[in-house]
């Protein structure tokens, strides 16, 4: 089930960081590390700040892009030290774990963290399907990389044992929720239908598609629906070309 769980650092600065992460990702049983573009590659000190967790730095997948990361995954929570303008469907910690868990046997499941300097740009924010801050000090609320990957990897685990402890206690094993690559199509292929139909001027997109996003994020169509939404825009796009 762990296995499942992939945990994405973006843009990372420190290498030391990306080694505290790996060590606080094995203590709590995550091995799926995934560096996006960090600023450099694991060196010395990420080793030496890994401790034991050699291994799971050893097998960090290195990808250039957060699409990259998580094109496989069912389920992508990002994680901010404040909240945004934008607001988007937040969870607590504890609520994130057991998201976690509970969608974890149907498809690899992520939990992205952001640059040490400025976090999640808005863009790849965008890209998941919760927030989750964790609720420290309102004077000052922002942790260290490796100790919110320690403290949220924590719930993950707990929700993990209690599943494991009451196997039978519910789990959404019925989710069939698009892949992450599947909901980026759809978002494309939207942008392009309508930009087609000049519902969104090209020179002036303004904040439709943000907010489409967001609507469709609430929703949280499943595959087949999907699917029909993207007949819907193939219908569109049929009518378009007989107008052309
Ligand atoms: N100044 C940045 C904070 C970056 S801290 C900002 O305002 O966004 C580096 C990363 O650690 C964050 O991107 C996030 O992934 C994680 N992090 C730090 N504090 C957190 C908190 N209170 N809740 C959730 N994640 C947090």
């Amino acid at each position: 089930m762990l296995d499942n769980v992939k945990v994405v650092l973006v843009n990372t600065s420190h290498t030391g960081n990306i080694g505290s992460a790996a060590r606080a990702m094995k203590t709590m049983g995550l091995s799926q590390l995934v560096l996006v573009d960090p600023v450099s590659p694991p060196d010395g000190k990420s080793s030496a700040l890994a401790a034991g967790a050699g291994d799971v730095l050893a097998n960090a997948k290195t990808v250039a892009t957060l699409g990259e990361a998580v094109a496989d995954c069912g389920l992508v929570i990002g994680t901010s030290a404040r909240s945004r303008t934008l607001s988007w469907p937040m969870l607590e910690p504890r609520e994130c774990g057991e998201k976690l868990i509970s969608e974890v046997a149907n498809y690899p499941v992520a939990l992205v963290f952001g640059r040490e300097n400025n976090g999640l740009s808005n863009d790849e924010l965008q890209q998941c399907h919760f927030h989750v801050c964790i609720p420290a000090n309102p004077d000052y609320s922002s942790l260290n990389l490796a100790a919110a990957v320690q403290t949220l990897c924590y719930e993950v685990r707990m929700a993990f044992l209690a599943v494991t402890r009451h196997p039978n206690a519910d789990t959404e094993t019925e989710g069939a929720y698009p892949l992450s690559k599947d909901l980026e199509g759809f978002y494309t292929h939207l942008e392009q239908t309508l930009t087609k139909t000049d519902f969104i001027v090209a020179k002036h997109p303004g904040m439709v598609m943000t907010k489409l996003r967001r609507l469709f994020n609430r929703a949280r169509p499943e595959s087949q629906e999907l699917n029909i939404l993207r007949g819907i825009l193939a219908s569109v796009d049929k009518l378009a070309k007989q107008k052309d």
